[in-house]
């Protein structure tokens, strides 16, 4: 599926007069072949994958092989069930699944790429939390991901969705823009609405490094998903109270784009830079591939 622009889902919701997922099911139907039926099918058994790891990450203490991450999911659950978090419900379940799912990568479990692994907490956490608290049918977080899913392959036309080539605001910052215009569109946000949620989520992720410690997608990749899934609902909430982005989607893409091909390379993935060249980081580093540098 290539979709050249935000603006030309904005046209063809337009001039079909149909919502954004009914414009990328077109596109995807266009571009592969597969009907309407077996792309659905497909994001129902994804989202049921989404589910079963953050189900996973909250009732188990998971531990990743390094040592660096676990049991932070579980943790923050408790601290939820308690009454003693901080965010309201629908927020602090969220969070609960971002790092769930994301210590289930870091503990080599079955996780969905969303778009990345590494950024693979932020969208289960958000739509997941969102359908237990709000009651959404699975044909409508189907929809929504669907939708989270064309703003994904517009970032990955004109930029790049891979932390290597643009730093983590290509993979966090993505899939926070992603889940924020999903989120907007679930909870009945218009077209406009959902795409200017999607550019004030990426916007906020500007600049963001690379620099995952020993070169593990661990540190500090788990808990940075928690943080992106309430920045993302953060923007869905501001979109639908009316605000706008004053630069407009795409253009934001392309900054996006700008910045992270500026970037050094020692803060795009190759674990050099950044918190992995802390003290404490260039130590972990050591301590677990027993290497110098
Ligand atoms: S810091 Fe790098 S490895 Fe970790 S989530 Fe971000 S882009 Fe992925």
């Amino acid at each position: 599926m290539i979709i050249p622009s935000i603006e030309y889902i904005v046209q063809q919701t337009k001039e079909k007069a149909c919502p954004i997922w009914q414009v990328v099911i077109n596109e995807e139907m266009a571009d592969s072949g597969i009907t309407e039926e077996a792309i659905r099918e497909r994001l129902a058994q994804t989202y049921e994958a989404m589910k079963h790891a953050a189900a996973k990450g909250i009732t188990t203490s998971l531990r990743s092989v390094s040592g660096m991450t676990g049991g932070d999911a579980a943790k923050y659950y408790n601290h939820l069930k308690a009454g003693d978090p901080l965010l309201g419900d629908f927020c602090s379940k969220a969070v609960s699944y971002a790092l769930a799912t994301s210590e289930c990568n870091a503990s080599m479990g079955v996780i969905v790429a969303a778009p990345t692994a590494g950024s693979a907490g932020i969208m289960p956490g958000a739509f997941i939390a969102a359908q237990e608290i709000f009651g959404f049918s699975d044909r409508k977080m189907v929809n929504s991901l669907i939708t989270a899913g064309g703003v994904g392959g517009v970032i990955s036309e004109r930029a790049s969705l891979a932390g290597a080539v643009c730093g983590c605001q290509a993979e966090c910052g993505s899939a926070a823009a992603m889940t924020a215009a999903g989120i907007c569109e679930l909870f009945g946000g218009t077209v406009e609405q959902c795409m200017n949620a999607g550019a004030l989520a990426l916007k906020n992720c500007l600049g963001l490094a690379c620099d995952p410690v020993a070169g593990l997608v661990e540190v500090p990749c788990v808990k940075r998903n928690g943080m992106y899934t309430v920045f993302a609902i953060t923007a869905a909430d501001m979109a639908l109270s009316g605000i706008k982005s004053f630069i407009p989607f795409d253009e934001v893409i392309d900054s996006m784009n700008r910045i992270g091909r500026e970037m050094p390379a020692c803060i795009r993935e190759t674990g050099e830079g950044g918190l992995a060249a802390t003290p404490t980081g260039v130590a972990a580093r050591e301590k677990i591939f027993g290497e110098k540098k």
